[in-house]
């Protein structure tokens, strides 16, 4: 395999350029790949493992088969560059994606983002479009938080965020630490261990990111793809406690109860309301309360519950939201407490930041989406991604969404290759106009 035409320079793009075949290299580098990370069920490519690395070097070969050029960065990342970019130090802008998977995962979560990346850069190639920023594909390790407990740990390595703590946690079959798998890929790990950034964000100047929807919003809208607005940022409670009065069920009346699922109860319902009004104004939230129990060794049918536990989770594109939403819930727990006679009792909250996506990135991506003739729509991301983390280090950086059925993390993660190869036809389009 080659690539015809050669890179020129100041070649003029050729819509001509055969592309036909892109649906066909992306089934095969999915059937391959998912070929050498089988499990029980699905795929597992663990961050930072052998089979991950086995996983780089088959994309690596693909790529030099094509003529393009391959290396790998700092963090043992594959970067993947054009015939004609010869410099790697030089300014450049990436599209990519991570190719960690979770544990019996889907095969599209993270790979996605770096065979479309690839296809991007083979189609550009082929049709000899100039480029004054390079335009190169970032394969990135270990984004998934299933193996050492840390998400995004590979982009945080490149910008030197990954601290003591995350790099001495276990596997989670305890086998070595995360800086103990580092080690083993290759990495040189004095740097990262200083917390020095492995890559000068100045010379990056976009970031792009293409991965599946892992919600449903695109499969119920019809639409192949989507921009992405932003990333999510989360307020989260992991036990929080609501301490009534236990008591019997037929005994005390209304007045005298002190019910804790009641109160509990309440305060989730009030926060719903606050949800809907924060959405009515225009707000973004998204609100779980995923753990709800009462004490299963004292609990029944007939006695009111003294106890109740839950966790709290918040989540919002916007920072102002998230803060304004966490002094509702403790004024709505002062209330409830008055009213029911009971005490709500919660552990620290852990935060994350949302990520803002840059507005002429999403801009770009809805105006190349509209010329390839696809709905242009916007939506935010729930779920956490490596762009963030580049977002976060200062580097202009967009998302897309592409369709995907059944959700994800799961063996079941449905994406029809059409809708990849529609998203590639989008982000040639926004490389064009990135790389001038
Ligand atoms: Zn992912």
């Amino acid at each position: 395999m080659s690539l015809t035409p050669p890179i020129a320079a100041g070649a003029r793009p050729v819509e001509t350029a055969d592309l036909s075949d892109l649906a066909g290299l992306a089934e095969k580098i999915f059937a391959d790949v998912a070929a050498l990370s089988p499990d029980v069920l699905g795929v597992s490519r663990p961050a930072y493992s052998t089979v991950e690395t086995e996983t780089l070097d088959y994309l690596e070969t693909f790529a030099r088969e094509f003529g393009l050029r391959t290396w790998r960065d700092t963090g043992e990342n594959l970067v993947i560059a054009a015939p004609g970019d010869t410099s790697p130090e030089a300014p450049c802008g990436y599209f990519g994606s991570h190719v960690d998977s979770v544990p019996q995962g889907g095969n599209f979560d993270g790979l996605a983002g770096v065979v479309a990346a690839l296809l991007t850069l083979i189609a550009l190639v082929r049709e000899g479009a100039p480029m004054r920023v390079p335009l190169r594909v970032l394969a990135l390790r270990g984004e998934e938080s299933a193996w050492f407990g840390n998400a995004y740990m590979g982009s945080q390595a490149l910008f030197g965020r990954l601290g003591e703590k995350a790099l001495s946690t276990r596997r989670r079959d305890g086998r070595g630490t995360l800086a103990d798998a580092m080690r083993e890929t290759g990495i040189a790990m004095e740097r990262i261990e200083a917390g020095e950034p492995l890559v000068d964000t100045e010379k990056i100047r976009f970031f792009l990111e293409l991965h599946i929807e892992q919600g449903p919003v695109l499969v119920e809208r019809q639409w192949p793809v989507a921009a992405v607005t932003g990333i999510r940022g989360n307020v989260r409670h992991r036990e929080v406690q609501c301490i009534g009065q236990a008591g019997h069920s037929g005994a005390v009346p209304r007045w005298l109860r002190r019910d804790a699922v009641f109160a509990t109860s309440e305060l989730i319902m009030r926060m719903d309301d606050h949800w809907a009004t924060i959405q009515q104004h225009g707000g973004d939230l998204v609100l779980t309360a995923g753990i709800f129990q009462t004490d299963p060794a004292r609990h029944a049918m007939s006695r009111i519950p003294g106890e109740c536990t839950f966790s709290f989770e918040a989540r919002s594109q916007d920072s102002g939201t998230l803060r304004a939403f966490e002094e509702l819930l403790k004024s709505e727990c002062r209330i409830i407490e008055r009213e029911r006679r009971v005490k709500f009792v919660f552990d620290e909250a852990v935060r994350s930041d949302p990520a803002e996506l840059d507005p002429a990135m999403v801009d770009a991506i809805l105006k190349a989406a509209s010329a390839e003739g696809l709905p242009a729509e916007a939506i935010p991301s729930g779920a956490g991604h490596d762009a963030a983390i580049f977002a976060q280090a200062g580097v202009p950086t967009g998302m897309i969404f592409v369709r995907n059925r059944n959700g994800s993390h799961n063996p079941d993660e449905h994406m029809e290759i059409e809708d990849l190869v529609a998203a590639v036809g989008v982000m040639r389009r926004v490389a064009r106009d990135l790389t001038q």
